[in-house]
Formats: C-alpha cells, sequence, structure tokens
C-alpha cells in the first residue's frame, strides 16, 4: 500500500473507472482501494469528485462510483447525528450471544472465499465491500452473533478502518439499520469471487437459508482478542509562539492549513483507543501516512493535557464524532455536498443532494 502523499495523489488523478459499475461486485473486480486514505482523512470525498471532474470525465458515465462516495458521506453524517453503538432503527432479531465464531476469526470457516479474505484481512488490513457483507451475513444471520464485537474485530484489522462505515454497515446487515436481514448463499459467494464451492453450510435456496440452525462450525465463539497497548509519551516540544494544529487518526490531512505557521501534532488519545482498538498494523500505516506532513510530533496522551495552558485561539482541529472533548477552532470537514443534515435513508439523502454536482 502506497504512503507517500505524491503517489497518492497521482493515483487519485489517474483512476480507471471504466469498468468499475459493471465489476464492482466481483472479488477481483476494478474497485479503486481509496478507502485506507479516505478513512485517515487524508483525501476526501470532495476532492475525488473534483479529480474526476478535472480530468473531463463525464460525470453521469461514473454515477454509480460516485454514489459510493455518497455512502461515505452518508454513514459519516449518521455518525455525527446519532448513537450508531446502539441497535440503531429497531433490536438485533435472534441474537444468540455477544461474541464471534472461532473458525472466523481463524479463517476456517471451509467457505474458500472467506478463508482467503479473512487471511487478507490480516496480511494486508483490506477486504473486498462484497466480501465485507458476506463476513458480516455469516457471522450476525447464520451465527447468529450481536454485531457490535465482530465488528470492533473488523475494525481492529482494517487499515481503513472507520467506525462510520463500519458500524453502519454490520448495522445494515443484520437488520439494525435496514428493513430486513442481509442474506448471500453459496451460489452467490461462487459467482462474485469465481469458486464452484457446493455442500458447505451456504449452500442453499434462500427460503431455507434463513431458517438454518446455526452450522455446527459456527457454533463455537469466542472473545475477540484486541490488544491495544499504549505508553503515555514524554511531553513533547511545544513553540508557546505558535498555534497547535491537532490531528488524529481520522485526519491525517496533509494539505490542511498547510501554510500555517505552527506546531503539528498528531494526537493519540487513550480513551479514543480503548473504546476503539486498531491493530498493530493500523497504527504503522497512520504513522507512515503521518510522514507526510512535515514536522509533526506524536502525543499519546488526552487533549485536555496536550491543550493544558493553551489559549482556545491557539488551538485548530477538524470537526469529527470522536473529537466532541476538543475545543479550540473547529474546521470543517469537506463533504461531496454542502448539506450536512441528517437523513433516515441514504437515498433521501442521494435523491436530494445528487443535482448539485449535476448528475
Ligand atoms: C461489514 C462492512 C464493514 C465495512 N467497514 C469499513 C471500514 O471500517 N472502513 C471503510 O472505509 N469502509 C468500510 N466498509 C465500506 C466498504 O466496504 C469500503 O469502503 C470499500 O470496500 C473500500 O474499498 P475501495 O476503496 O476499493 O472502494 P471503491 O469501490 O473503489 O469505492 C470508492 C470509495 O467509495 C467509498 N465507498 C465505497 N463503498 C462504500 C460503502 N459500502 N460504504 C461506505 N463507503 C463506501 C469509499 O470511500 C471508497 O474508498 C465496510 C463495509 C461493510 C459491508
Amino acid at each position: 500500500m502506497i504512503t507517500n502523499f505524491e503517489e497518492i495523489l497521482k493515483k487519485t488523478k489517474n483512476l480507471n473507472l471504466n469498468n468499475y459499475s459493471k465489476t464492482r461486485n466481483y472479488l477481483n473486480g476494478s474497485v479503486t482501494k481509496l478507502s485506507p486514505y479516505v478513512s485517515r482523512g487524508m483525501i476526501s470525498t470532495r476532492f475525488i469528485f473534483e479529480q474526476i471532474i478535472g480530468a473531463g470525465k463525464p460525470i453521469k458515465q461514473y454515477e454509480k462510483f460516485i454514489q459510493e462516495l455518497a455512502w461515505r458521506d452518508y454513514w459519516q453524517l449518521v455518525w455525527k447525528h446519532k448513537d450508531i453503538n446502539q441497535d440503531l432503527k429497531r433490536q438485533q432479531e435472534e441474537v444468540n450471544n455477544h461474541y464471534i465464531p472461532k473458525n472466523i476469526i481463524e479463517a476456517q470457516t471451509k467457505i474458500e472465499a472467506i478463508d482467503y479474505s479473512i487471511k487478507k484481512l490480516y496480511d494486508e488490513g483490506y477486504v473486498h465491500n462484497h466480501v465485507r457483507m458476506y463476513i458480516a451475513s455469516i457471522v450476525c444471520n447464520i451465527a447468529k452473533c450481536h454485531w457490535k464485537n465482530p465488528a470492533k474485530w473488523f475494525y481492529y484489522n482494517l487499515i481503513d478502518a472507520d467506525w462510520g462505515s463500519n458500524a453502519l454497515s454490520w448495522q445494515w446487515v443484520c437488520g439494525t439499520n435496514s428493513s430486513k436481514k442481509y442474506y448471500a448463499n453459496q451460489a452467490n459467494i461462487n459467482h462474485f469471487c469465481n469458486t464452484n464451492q457446493t455442500n458447505t453450510f451456504l449452500d442453499h435456496e434462500y427460503s431455507v437459508l434463513s431458517n438454518i440452525e446455526i452450522p455446527k462450525i459456527l457454533s463455537e465463539v469466542v472473545d475477540p482478542n484486541l490488544d491495544f497497548n499504549l505508553q503515555c509519551s514524554e511531553p513533547i516540544d511545544i513553540d508557546n509562539s505558535k498555534p497547535i494544529l491537532v490531528y488524529n487518526f481520522y485526519n491525517v490531512d496533509p494539505m490542511w492549513r498547510k501554510d500555517l505557521d505552527a506546531n503539528r501534532v498528531m494526537l493519540i488519545e487513550p480513551s479514543v483507543f480503548r473504546e476503539y482498538p486498531v491493530s498493530p498494523k493500523s497504527l504503522n500505516f497512520l504513522k507512515s501516512l503521518s510522514k507526510n506532513i512535515d514536522g509533526i510530533k506524536f502525543y499519546i496522551g488526552e487533549f485536555e493535557d496536550l491543550s493544558k495552558n493553551v489559549s482556545n485561539q491557539k488551538i485548530y482541529f477538524k470537526e469529527h464524532p470522536l473529537n466532541k472533548n476538543y475545543h479550540g477552532s473547529e474546521d470543517k470537514r469537506d463533504w461531496l455536498f454542502e448539506n450536512d443534515s441528517y437523513y433516515p435513508s441514504f437515498f433521501k439523502f442521494w435523491n436530494k443532494n445528487k443535482k448539485s454536482l449535476g448528475l
């Protein structure tokens, strides 16, 4: 995964989206893998959209892709306005436990595309969107686990970890944030993942699949081990004559207030990471991306400690649901649409706003 900002910009400028809408659901389809950069706040959905326009591409032809960018913003806005740690619209039905099947964690489900993708999750920190849906469906709707702890396991291992997209997608699959549970059978997985398996626990018609007993291979459940150890850092040198720009896990934007002569601090708050732990791989990815910001210093500690004795006029940060404890000058994030209100459904949000993009 590239981490140099110039190369990331080049990748964003040279997107080939010609086959995107036809192939995006296939495991080998032409998706962009931009999510790690969007999730870390390095580039915004608006920025990606502007690259498409700037390249003179006929945007109508890329509507599906732009709609996916809007999904990202939509989940962020729901997170901004609602408590997404609760079952959002209705309670999850038929919950058997709050753990996760051991054979999911160990990539031993015997469904080839699933085991392959879980190994990739550990190796690379990325899983194709369709397989993310399959995994969530197996865990919540076949093994009947509550969505939240499995979502935390997934978030921990993804380098594009974004609690908004993650929690709300798990909730969409298990029916707490949608009108029905999402199921995929073996034939569907074979079609999109180029496998040819039969006689698996998913090899049923849908009318049967939605009523099967928990398969034996999924019956042993475990509490995922999400180790996250942080030592609080030594105090860092702050030049008190200059303002402080506070970066964090969701804001690694090298262009943000680039010309301001300021202290630049990557704030790693233990209280946030205790609630939302991430893997060493994910943290290393953050560190590599941060190298694109000149002079940035890592500070492991709470905002309150960092900002002690610093006046509000001297602190800048970007708005985010996990920053509600920050004080100082809050900058807006870039959104695809100007409108950042809450909508109860994605398609209401999309249909109301897409005209502003010329769609
Ligand atoms: C159970 C589950 C958990 C998920 N967890 C995360 C997560 O922690 N972090 C994360 O970034 N995404 C998550 N997603 C959303 C989606 O799977 C990824 O954003 C997508 O796979 C990223 O790959 P890409 O950049 O190649 O996407 P592309 O298909 O190339 O799409 C371009 C961009 O559009 C946005 N996008 C595309 N699909 C979605 C989607 N379904 N929801 C929201 N935004 C989307 C992303 O910013 C993406 O980079 C999850 C989806 C599911 C079903």
